[in-house]
């Protein structure tokens, strides 16, 4: 798939969720909220569903919790454009309330073309309704900075889970917040541990980007594909899915 066919059919999936009223969240949201990011990019996170916030805008992580995850990510030199940004249900469950089994079944069918188009090496789960999806049975407690291949069925063919607490979790306690970051310092030895299984089940394909040689010595800033300058703090411009 060429980028622009990987925009477009991003960009359509998006224009169906926008409509869609396949479960009761359709009927309560002000906007539908489909994810938003780099097309290109090998990392998608995950999140559990919209909030206030992301309902009025349309976006995900728009509060908030948004806040902490962009801090996060600059810890790693990312900023949230180069990365993907979705949810498990795409409508704000009313009140915030948990999104229910027949939400969630009826909106994966989103995120699983999303991730078919998308094809990342790393998805990183945001809280336990996402780690659910993509790590069956496993509990956060301890499964938090931890990786494992990502079901296939969830349209992820080859890319490895990492789940981190949810960023609402570390906003209502330190503890977790003190946790949250020393997991998303194990983001980049995770990517790099999914390029080389990506690379051993599929010896062809390379993503063109050298192999770091020594991952804890590699600034984890120059770890993204795609990238050939360095990142500069500006405003953070975003496509719109
Ligand atoms: Fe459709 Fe998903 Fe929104 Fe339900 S939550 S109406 S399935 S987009
Ligand atoms: N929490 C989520 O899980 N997703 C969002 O988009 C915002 C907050």
């Amino acid at each position: 798939m060429t980028p622009q066919e990987r925009r477009e059919t991003l960009e359509s999936i998006a224009a169906e969720v926008r409509t869609c009223q396949n479960c009761r969240l359709g009927a309560t949201r002000t906007n539908a909220v489909p994810g938003e990011g780099e097309s290109e990019t090998e990392v998608v996170f995950v999140g559990e569903g919209p909030g206030f916030n992301e309902d009025r805008l349309g976006r995900p992580f728009a509060g908030r919790a948004g806040d902490l995850l962009v801090k996060m990510l600059a810890t790693l030199g990312w900023r949230r454009s180069e990365v993907f940004i979705t949810n498990v249900v795409k409508c704000r469950p009313p009140d915030n309330r948990d999104p229910e089994p027949d939400e969630i079944a009826a909106c994966l069918p989103y995120l699983r073309r999303q991730l078919e188009v998308l094809d990342p090496a790393l998805v990183v789960t945001l809280g336990r309704h996402s780690m659910g999806r993509f790590m069956p049975g496993a509990r956060i407690g301890q499964a938090h900075g931890t990786m494992a291949p990502a079901d296939p069925e969830t349209g992820a063919r080859q890319a490895l889970v990492y789940a981190l607490y949810h960023p609402a979790a570390a906003l209502r306690s330190t503890e977790v917040e003190r946790q949250s970051y020393a997991d998303v310092a194990g983001i980049p030895a995770a990517l790099i541990e999914a390029r080389r299984r990506g690379a051993e089940a599929d010896p062809g394909a390379g993503t063109g980007v050298a192999m770091p040689p020594e991952p804890a010595a590699v600034a984890a800033s120059a770890l993204l594909a795609g990238r050939d300058e360095p990142v500069n703090p500006g405003p953070d411009s975003m496509t719109l899915f």
